[in-house]
């Protein structure tokens, strides 16, 4: 059995230690697809290939910038016009593991919704293992509020020396009402606090969905459905707040997209993928709203959250 622990905070770089795979079908493809995530070398970030496609082109690096669509979920593509759908889950079990370089092989144009939620994913990478590599971690530290909005809803990164989310929203669905939380995404929280929040949706729009040829592979084995003001689940909701903590891990697998670690506080209020990806063009669009540190410059401030023998790893 892999440990149950999530790997320690470290400021060198960190990849997988082996290949590791599953197979499910995409929320809203219904697609079967075959997924193996593996070790890639320093600075390289998250990549993603196509398998089904020959060549180079079937490369899509997980950026903001590569970012395509945002209207159900994240889908990024290439220039040749390749896309992976539904990265945000994954993205978030890779931010949440400390992941810095990971290659992702797929061979179909959605990831695999698995469970609804991210905690299939922190399961193959603890599986895998966790390997040190030489180069220095690189953070993105927030030098000043960044804020976009539509609506009544909005989001927003603010300097902060460690990273956290808050996060409000609220339906009319006496099911869900209104929800706020708070999580300092240190070591093992998003494991133990958002990991494995379920995505939801309502009975009637999934109907509307499907008509229009969506959430193809969506069923009560992958998702909250709320229909009638109640959860339809017969096994019911997996954390009192189920609804608010999968936004705040939809959150963390969207921001993952900046590069690296956001070093500050993302505040959402009722923010979904669109505003997310939108707050990450606004950020890097302001040269005087964030710096990029290795973590070979880290401030006191932030040493203070690392045990000694990180430290010493770290700069040995
Ligand atoms: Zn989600």
């Amino acid at each position: 059995m892999p440990q149950p622990s999530m790997p320690s905070i470290t400021r060198r770089q960190q990849t997988l230690k082996t290949w590791i795979d599953c197979v499910g079908v995409g929320l809203h493809s219904g697609r079967r697809a075959h997924l193996r995530i593996g070790p890639a070398p320093v600075d390289t970030g998250i990549q993603f290939r196509r398998t089904d496609l020959a060549g180079m082109g079937a490369v899509i690096p997980a950026s903001w910038s590569h970012v395509v669509d945002t209207r159900l979920c994240t889908v990024i593509g290439n220039a040749d016009g390749v896309v992976v759908g539904t990265v945000e889950h994954l993205m978030a079990a890779f931010a949440g593991a400390g992941i810095d370089n990971a290659t992702v092989e797929i061979d179909g144009p959605e990831v695999p919704i698995m469970d609804g939620s991210a905690e299939s994913f922190v399961f193959l990478i603890e599986c895998a293992g966790v390997a040190q590599q030489s180069a220095p971690r690189k953070r993105i530290k927030i030098l000043k509020r960044v804020s976009v909005s539509a609506g009544d809803s909005s989001a927003t990164l603010m300097p902060s020396s460690v990273a956290s989310i808050d996060f409000a929203l609220d339906f009319a669905s006496p099911a869900i009402g209104r929800q706020e939380k708070s999580v300092v995404l240190s070591e093992g929280a998003f494991k133990r606090d958002l990991a494995r929040a379920r995505t939801f949706g309502f009975a009637e729009e999934v109907e509307h969905l499907r008509k229009a040829g969506l959430a193809r592979g969506g069923s009560l084995e992958n998702a909250v459905v709320i229909g009638e003001n109640r959860v339809l689940n017969s096994e019911g909701l997996r954390y009192g707040d189920e609804f608010v903590r999968h936004k705040m891990l939809d959150a963390v697998g969207d921001l993952y997209l900046a590069g690296g670690v956001v070093e500050g506080r993302f505040l959402g209020v009722r923010s979904g993928h669109a505003l997310n990806i939108q707050l990450l063009r606004a950020l890097f669009a302001d040269e005087s709203a964030w710096t990029l540190i290795d973590d070979d410059s880290v401030s006191d401030d932030w040493a203070e959250d690392w045990d000694d023998e990180a430290v010493l790893q770290a700069t040995a």
